[in-house]
């Protein structure tokens, strides 16, 4: 084996050693420097043998900083620290040097050996990573924790001097193309490109910074009213929708803007972030290339929209206590002042909103298909309800649930209602279902198809606010229904109109030539009745006699056990 010797080891050691070596002399002449130190210096070994380490000198540093150093030496024998030196080019950089004095027996010393790397790169890498915390790389502007922290600092000082802050939400084209057909690369460029036109037509005193993909947002402090806003606004839509062209091809950028201020729309951060973004939502609904305010009203109404959403799909998958209720308004026979039937109405008392009307909900549980599950719902108690009165000997016949349209899509409809009603013990004639004329049509052949197997099954239909829609006349013979329900809009127009009350009882009339029974909702009052009175035999329904009532009230308006239970109270 090959043997090696201390001084050559030595050797080895400098010569691979990543930090840079000198050793001096006691008097700091240098002896011996390393392959780093020229690495790093760009002094070769002879050029700095027999120099002093004031080769390396930057003038960074005063006289006395070298002295100080100096004299820790001569006391600590040691020093670290970093230092700014001087490169063989010129160019300066900064070290992590540190110094040790070497003695020998006696105690004196006789050589000294500094150590030390570059901290540049560190340093740079460093400032980097720093400058990244609160930038964006692509654009070199800032972030959004940047944005952040300015909104905290800005929204301090406009609290203190009462002065108003503009936010906006910028985007600055429809990306998603360009990504799709010339690569995230291209994409980027583009972004690069938009934000250096905003950057030109921003203020100085601005805060401008890209949120996410080609989303920006910048922050005005001074002169941040909604003119100088929407001046500004115009000139950024215009800015950012000037041509484009990539690969030869021009592009057609469509941005829109969105804004809130403080303190008009929010008085804290979150929220307004929050009322910028939604501006900034409804400036794409409304096609791009336009900027919005941030709209109080509209926003109230969307959140409370998802609210009533989002609970209504909670509480129909909550077994008790659910907060919905069914109410009941008698069908009055009005030649006999009897009640033939009930409505079932839903009623809700929402946690922290309180009473919603269905009127409210209903249309959100049709548009998010939450009112299949809904109607069910209903229908269950129903036949619960049904079930119970005549288990203690009330007697009602019939009682009337609204579907909602969808509920018509439902191929297994008639079979989930068949189980439920004859496992309650109760007759399909027991249950009348409503359905309006929008929804009959809006399904087609499918629904009348439907509504044919329920009617053939025993159920009763109506159809509900007929008036309101298509209310054509011709094609009520052709459609499955046991019943009309005119709608409660015709009856004001009855006290000033004579046209009202002889469409009304053509109506009444050729619904009964095709053997439908007539019901009247919404009847309010005496003069309207007496109007009524003259359209033969009709059932009416209206606050006139009866309001929607809770179960406990409604009950106490059914005839007791000895009443004919199978039989329509009104014939
Ligand atoms: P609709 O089926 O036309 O129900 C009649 C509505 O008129 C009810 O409103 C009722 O309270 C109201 N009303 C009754 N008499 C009068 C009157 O004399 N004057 C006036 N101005 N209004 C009267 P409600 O309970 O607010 O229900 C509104 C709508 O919500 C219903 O209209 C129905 O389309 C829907 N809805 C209610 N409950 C349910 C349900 O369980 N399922 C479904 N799918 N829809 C329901
Ligand atoms: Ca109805
Ligand atoms: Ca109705």
């Amino acid at each position: 084996m090959h043997t090696i010797n201390a001084p050559q080891l030595v050797e080895k050691i400098l010569a691979n050693t990543l930090e840079s070596i000198m050793i001096t002399d006691q008097k700091g002449r240098i002896l011996k420097v390393n392959a780093a130190f020229t690495e790093i210096t760009g002094y070769q070994e002879t050029e700095a043998l027999g120099k002093t380490p004031a080769l390396l000198r930057s003038e960074r540093h005063p006289v006395s900083f070298y002295e100080s150093i100096w004299t820790e030496i001569e006391r600590e024998g040691s020093w670290s620290g970093e230092v700014w030196n001087r490169r063989k080019t010129g160019e300066i950089y900064l070290q992590w040097l540190s110094i040790n004095a070497l003695e020998n027996t006696t105690g004196e010393t006789t050589h000294y050996v500094a150590i030390s790397h570059d901290l540049s790169e560190l340093r740079a890498r460093e400032a980097e990573v720093e400058f990244l915390a609160f930038n964006d790389p692509l654009t070199r502007l800032g972030n959004r924790k940047l944005l952040m922290s300015r909104l905290d600092q800005a929204l301090a000082s406009c609290r203190d001097q009462g002065e108003v802050l503009g936010l906006m939400i910028i985007d600055v084209g429809r990306l998603r193309p360009i990504n799709d057909h010339f690569g995230l690369t291209s994409g980027d460029e583009v972004i690069r490109l938009q934000a250096e036109r905003l950057n030109q037509v921003v203020e100085a005193s601005d805060t401008l910074v890209r949120l996410q993909a080609d989303t920006f947002a910048l922050l005005r402090h001074r002169q941040a009213d909604a003119a100088a806003m929407s001046r500004l606004a115009t000139t950024i839509l215009d800015r950012l929708s000037e041509g484009l062209t990539l690969d030869d091809k021009s592009l057609l950028m469509r941005p829109s803007v969105g804004m809130a201020f403080f303190p008009q729309d929010a008085l804290h951060k979150e929220g307004l972030m929050q009322a910028a973004e939604h501006a900034h939502l409804q400036a794409k609904n409304a096609g791009r290339q336009t900027y919005c305010f941030f709209d109080h009203r509209q926003h109230y109404q969307q959140q409370r929209k998802q609210l009533i959403e989002q609970d209504l799909s909670q509480v129909l998958g909550v077994q008790q206590e659910p907060g919905l209720q069914l109410y009941f308004q008698p069908k009055v026979c009005l030649a006999s002042g009897r009640i033939c039937g009930a409505e079932a109405l839903l009623r809700w008392q929402h946690p922290t909103l309180g009473w919603v009307s269905p009127g409210e909900f209903i249309p959100i549980a049709e548009q998010s298909h939450l009112c299949v599950r809904l109607d069910r719902w209903v229908l269950s108690r129903v036949v619960e309800h049904l079930a119970s009165w005549k288990a203690r000997g009330l007697g009602l016949y019939q009682l009337a649930v609204n579907l909602s349209a969808h509920q018509l899509d439902q191929e297994d409809f008639a079979e989930w209602l068949d189980t439920r009603v004859q496992s309650a013990g109760l007759k399909a004639s027991n249950l009348q279902l409503e359905i309006t004329e929008g929804a009959m049509i809006r399904n087609g052949d499918a629904a009348v198809a439907l509504l044919k197997d329920l009617q053939q099954r025993g159920y009763s239909i109506s159809l509900d606010d007929f008036g309101t829609g298509y209310s054509s006349l011709s094609y009520l013979d052709s459609l499955p229904l046991n019943e009309l329900k005119i709608d409660r809009s015709f009856l004001p127009r009855l006290r000033q109109d004579q046209r009202s009350i002889k469409l009304l009882r053509s109506i009444a009339q050729l619904a009964q030539g095709l053997g439908l029974e007539v019901v009247v909702e919404g009847v309010e009052d005496d003069h309207q009745v007496a109007l009524l009175n003259q359209f033969g035999h009709i059932k009416v329904q209206g606050y006139y006699f009866y309001r929607p009532l809770p179960e406990e009230a409604f009950k106490k308006l059914l005839p007791g056990a000895k009443a004919k239970e199978e039989l329509p109270l009104c014939h």
